[in-house]
């Protein structure tokens, strides 16, 4: 069993397909952190603000 979360789950405007996934809420935030980062250039502060844990949780989807 794992977690995982759509990028589209967190930002309905965007198109992008991207699934992050983890064993746990550390894992998938990991791995979403650096494809938010990376892809949509997320900053740490953005990334961290509260509002956005909210839309994390919100979207988490357990396998
Ligand atoms: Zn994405």
């Amino acid at each position: 069993m794992g977690l995982t979360l759509a990028c589209k789950g967190l930002d309905p405007k965007t198109d992008c397909p991207y699934v992050a996934r983890g064993e746990n809420m550390d894992e998938l935030m990991a791995d979403m952190g650096s494809h938010a980062k990376t892809v949509h250039n997320y900053t740490d502060e953005q990334l961290n603000d509260p509002k956005m844990m909210e839309a994390v949780k919100a979207a988490v989807k357990e396998e």
